[in-house]
């Protein structure tokens, strides 16, 4: 998977264009600041995962962005227009999954689906029905259509979700912790999913308390802590290597006495080579004759960047990341 990626790439996008903007973005209920100014730019084209621990404020700016909740201060402009004065003309092209997705839960998801495209787009009877088929497809529930929706699984009411912001094929995506309730199977179909929206030209934007799963999906990232925007970056420039290089070798013995004390640790036909140039490392060994089986240059994980961006909070971003917390 590409980490690389963040510049539109969909024909017709201006470069630079600009799918979501807060200025000094501010909800407080009483006491407690749910958001703290947040300056948030999310470029067009990008798929963007927004990170933190429980309680730091994703869902109440995903809930401002949306207009589902009134800012105490600051802004937002979502695909250009102001956002809540431009709802009508803006929402019909976002879609979004927000907390438990609604549904009639005696209905079938497609009937559920039929009833939400009915307050959609419109177009001819054969069109909505595709456009129906087609979502429910596009998130692998195409074939449990009879089913009432009380009968699906939470993973399943999820897909249905995000099959109902599908509809509108969307330019914006805005999804709040979507792989919640998803097994591993699950999660990685929706990676798949969310990645091919993205690749279609959709804006994908999601929050989530997961940090190996906004790095396996995401190419720009955002951390949240206590309310604030504490960081916002391209993956690719967050992974910054290290200044080590992983040497596998059929012969460490030799491959070490020739790098001498740039070898900083040894585990069975690995070694860690601090160097600033792999093809350097190569050439020597190489050079004196040492097969060389593998070079990997070691790169800071998103998870090293988070822990020491939020310091002590660090406990509470260390025990979503193993899943403990939600
Ligand atoms: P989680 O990962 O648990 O969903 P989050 O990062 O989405 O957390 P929010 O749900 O936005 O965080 O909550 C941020 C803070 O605002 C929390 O302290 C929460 O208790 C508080 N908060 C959120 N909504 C309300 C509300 N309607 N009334 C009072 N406090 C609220």
């Amino acid at each position: 998977m590409t980490l690389t990626d963040s510049s539109p790439r969909t024909a017709g996008r201006r470069e630079g264009d600009t799918a979501i903007r807060t200025t000094g973005l501010t909800k407080r209920y009483g006491r407690v600041t749910a958001v703290d100014g947040v300056d948030l730019h999310v470029p067009a084209g990008v798929r963007f995962g927004l990170l933190g621990p429980n309680g730091s404020g994703k869902t109440t700016l995903v809930r401002m962005l949306l207009g589902l909740v009134h800012p105490t201060a600051g802004s937002v402009e979502l695909l250009g227009s102001a956002m809540p004065r431009h709802a009508a003309t803006v929402l019909p092209r976002v879609g979004a999954l927000v907390e438990n997705p609604a549904s009639w839960s005696h209905l079938s998801g497609r009937a559920n689906l039929r009833l939400l495209d009915a307050a959609g787009p419109g177009g001819r009877r054969r069109d909505r029905r595709t456009r129906v088929d087609d979502a429910l497809e596009r998130v692998g529930l195409g074939g449990v259509d009879r089913r009432p929706v009380r009968a699906y699984s939470l993973g399943m009411r999820q897909r249905l979700g995000i099959a109902a912001a599908l509809l509108r094929a969307p330019a914006l995506l805005l999804l709040d912790e979507p792989t919640n309730g998803l097994d591993p199977r699950g999660i990685g179909e929706m990676r798949t999913l969310l990645t091919a929206l993205n690749e279609g030209g959709t804006t994908v934007v999601l929050s989530s308390h997961l940090l190996s799963e906004v790095e396996a999906l995401c190419t720009r990232v955002g951390v949240m802590d206590a309310g604030r925007l504490v960081l916002a970056e391209d993956l690719a420039a967050l992974r910054t290597p290290t200044g080590l290089v992983t040497v596998r070798t059929p012969d460490p013995a030799r491959a070490a006495a020739v790098l001498g004390d740039a070898v900083t640790a040894r585990s069975g036909d690995a070694l860690t080579v601090r160097a600033a140039d792999p093809a350097a490392v190569n050439a020597r060994l190489v050079a004196a004759g040492v097969a060389v089986a593998g070079l990997a240059e070691q790169r800071r994980s998103l998870e090293q960047v988070v822990l020491e961006l939020t310091g002590s909070g660090s406990d509470r971003i260390a025990s979503a990341m193993t899943g403990g917390v939600r």
